[in-house]
Parts: structure tokens; sequence; C-alpha cells
């Protein structure tokens, strides 16, 4: 296993004061699947006052000193150093209501969710991996480490884990796991909406989404509080197979043809910013719009819904396959040439403005804007050209 220099010097560092040091988690499961780590985690024997002690010359960052974790900046790259940790009584299905230190490495792999996230990985001492994570790692199975009712118990958001891992990594979830998340889903109203959120972000735009979203499809109705849209989602999660990687598009390809009250709804649950929510919104109500080949209908559209709502809705009507794929290239080449051109569509690209015709005419507020709205109607629609001039005369004798 290739290690970064950096995590070396830190694990090199902590052995020579004489403690373990161990890449453990995410980073050992992704370096074996051959795929560059997103970050990489230490754990150790040493506590977080030892770890503290023996970075006194690091830049560190006590970040949750309480559950044993000290990030250590080595070359500005920050590496989140914790302590081997048994996790005491869970109470809330998700979080632990103590944590203690331990000095034992198979107490701190113990408390991980999957045996493919338990393993450690030191130069010295070479792979540990007590729940056998290699080999269902290359065998392709999610498996609880432990039982999994009683995992997916203390932390219900290792269901949706499970879920997000199966989907990313194309594997198998073992099949009494699989009982449990269907037993257990109920468990995930206790998780906070944010951590759900983030989860169905990563699962929706993995490469095996489909078939997880299919064979839990009832989960993940209930998950976006449309139970009773189901029979939707079963129709629409295989056109997430067409649909690029984005999970704007996806959630909109999910959600479109749902009932509208239910659709804002899972978006409001979903905790995106405002401007996401609303595209996605916009996406499912003109889902069913068919857009026309013809410029001035585009150039309207553009006007009033802007560029990304409308190559997002291309790209969600290519996926969904309801327009004709002839008439989805015409349309894309109009828009082409309409960009290359500059063409007029936007208010803002009009060779007039309001002040100009706040000097030219009487009027003010809310005026100006219809006046501006309708010279942008009348250049769309060829009535007009784009000149100050010839928007002024045009306005002069046939809107004032
Ligand atoms: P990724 O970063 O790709 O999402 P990861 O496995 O690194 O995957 P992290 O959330 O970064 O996931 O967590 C790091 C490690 O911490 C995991 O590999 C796992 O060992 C452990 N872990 C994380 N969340 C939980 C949890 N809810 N229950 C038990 N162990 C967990
Ligand atoms: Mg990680």
């Amino acid at each position: 296993m290739i290690i970064p220099l950096h995590i070396l010097n830190i694990i090199s560092k902590i052995e020579d004061a004489g403690f373990e040091g161990f890449a453990v988690g995410g980073c050992v499961r992704d370096s074996f699947l051959g795929k560059v780590p997103s970050d990489w985690d230490v754990t150790t024997s040493a506590t977080p006052q030892e770890i503290l002690d023996i970075f006194k010359d690091y830049k560190t960052i006590p970040t949750g000193l309480k559950h044993g974790t000290v990030t250590v900046l080595t070359q500005n790259t920050p590496v989140e150093v914790t302590t081997y940790r048994i996790d005491g009584e869970y109470t809330d299905n998700r979080h632990p209501k103590s944590v203690t230190f331990s000095r034992r490495l198979e107490d701190d792999l113990s408390r991980r969710d999957f045996t493919i996230n338990a393993m450690a990985y030191n130069p010295q001492f070479g792979l540990i991996d007590p729940f056998d994570g290699k080999s269902d790692l290359d065998a392709g199975v999610i498996r609880c480490v432990g039982s999994p009712a009683k995992r997916f118990s203390e932390d219900a958001l290792r269901i949706l884990r499970a879920l997000r891992f199966s989907a990313v990594l194309g594997f198998e979830i073992d099949s009494t796991a699989k009982d449990s998340i269907r037993s257990l889903s109920q468990l995930l109203a206790n998780v906070s909406r944010e951590r759900i959120s983030a989860e169905l972000c990563k699962l929706i735009v993995a490469p095996n989404a489909v078939s997880v979203l299919l064979e839990f499809c009832p989960l993940f109705a209930q998950l976006l509080g449309a139970p009773e849209s189901l029979e939707a989602f079963l129709q629409n999660i295989p056109y997430l197979n067409n649909s690029p990687k984005d999970p704007i598009i996806r959630f909109s390809i999910l959600l479109h043809r749902t009932d509208s009250l239910v659709a804002a709804k899972a978006v409001k649950d979903l905790r995106l910013d405002s401007k996401t929510a609303q595209t996605i919104m916009r996406l499912v109500a003109l889902a069913d719009t068919s857009l026309l080949p013809e410029p001035a209908y585009i150039k309207t559209f553009l006007s009033e819904y802007g560029e990304e709502i409308f190559e997002m809705l291309l790209c969600m009507k290519k996926s969904l396959n309801t327009e004709l794929s002839d008439t989805l290239l015409e349309i894309k080449e109009i828009y082409n040439k309409i960009r290359e051109e500059n063409q007029c569509y936007h208010i803002k690209m009009l060779e007039i403005n309001g002040n100009d015709l706040m000097q030219e005419f009487d009027i003010k507020g809310t005026e100006i804007g219809k006046l501006l709205n309708q010279l942008l109607l009348a250049v769309i629609n060829g009535k007009c050209e784009n000149s100050h001039d010839k928007l002024l005369q045009y306005a002069k004798i046939y809107i004032i």
C-alpha cells in the first residue's frame, strides 16, 4: 500500500514517542480498491493530550478532544489523528453517550461500521484486519462489524451509509444486514435531516444508484416524506441510468410526476441551499413542458428561467426521453447559435436601459420594468432591432 509521506511522518513520530499509529478506515479501503483516498485518517494508542505533546512543533487543532480527535497540519494538509476509542452506550440511535479511550487497536476497529471500513495499516505491522474486511472487499460485500441489528440500532445513520457504500462501490449488502435495514428503517427518523441529505446526495450520483434505489424504494420514499409516491419513484428511478451524475438533475428526475406538494416537502427536507431547492422545483414543474425548436420561444424561455435551468432541463429531457432526440438536438443548436451570436434574450442585453427611458418618457418605478419587458419581447419576436435608436422609436410609436 502506498501511504503518502506526510502520513508516514505522522505515524513514525507517534511510534518514536512509544505509541502506535495506523492509517485506518476509508483510506485503507480505497487504497486496496486502487482509488486515491480523499483523505487519510490516523488512529493511535496515544491520548489526545499525548498527541498534542508529540506534535507541539506542528500546528494542531483540538477538533474533538472529547471524542479523541486532534487535527495535525502537515504541509498545510490537515490530518485527523484519533485515539483508539470504545463507544459507550447509544441512547438516541445516533450518538454514543460516552466515549472511552483505549490502548488496543482492536477496540477501535470493533466500533467501526463495516468490515471494509475496519482495517488499519502501517508499514511496520502491515494490515490489521480482525474482521476479515479484506475478504469482503475482494468479494464486494458490505458486512457490519458485529450484529447488524445492534449496529444499526446504535446509530441509524449506518443504514444509509450501507446503502451509499453499496451504490458507490457496487457492492452487495450482506443479507442479514439487508433484513435489518428493512426492519429498522424507521430509526432513520432519529437522524438529522442534514446527515440524511449528505448521504442521499452522494448516493444518488453513485454508479450503482439505480439498483440500490429500486431495491430499497419504500425506504427512500419514506425518507423523502413521500411513501404515497412509491409508484412514481419506481417509474422514475430507471431514468437515472441515462442521466448525468448531477444531484440536481437526478433529484428532479426522481421527483417529477409526483404530487407537487409532496415534491416541495421532499426538497425542503433535503435542506439544500435555497437556490438549489428552487432549481429542483422548477425542473420538476417544467419536466413535462414541451420545448419548441423556435428561436423566439427559446429566447422567451431564457428570459424567464435563465441559461442554467434551460441547460439542465435539456439534460433532464434527454434522460427522460420525453422529447424526440432530433427535436432536442435542434433546440440545442438554436440555443448555441443564440449564445454564440450574443442574441438578445434578457433585459440586460437590450441596447437601452431604464435611465434612457426615464429621460425620454415621463415614467418611473415599475413602469420602467414593464416597458423594458415589452421592448425585450419586441426584440425577441423580431419586431424591433436591438439598437438604441430603434428601441426608442419603437417605444414612442407602439408602447407609450
Ligand atoms: P468516505 O470518506 O468515502 O465517505 P469513509 O469510510 O472514510 O468514507 P468517513 O465518514 O470519513 O467515511 O469515516 C471514516 C471512518 O470512520 C469509516 O471508514 C469508519 O471506519 C468510521 N465511521 C464513520 N462513520 C461511522 C459510523 N456512523 N459508525 C461507525 N463507524 C463509522
Ligand atoms: Mg473519509
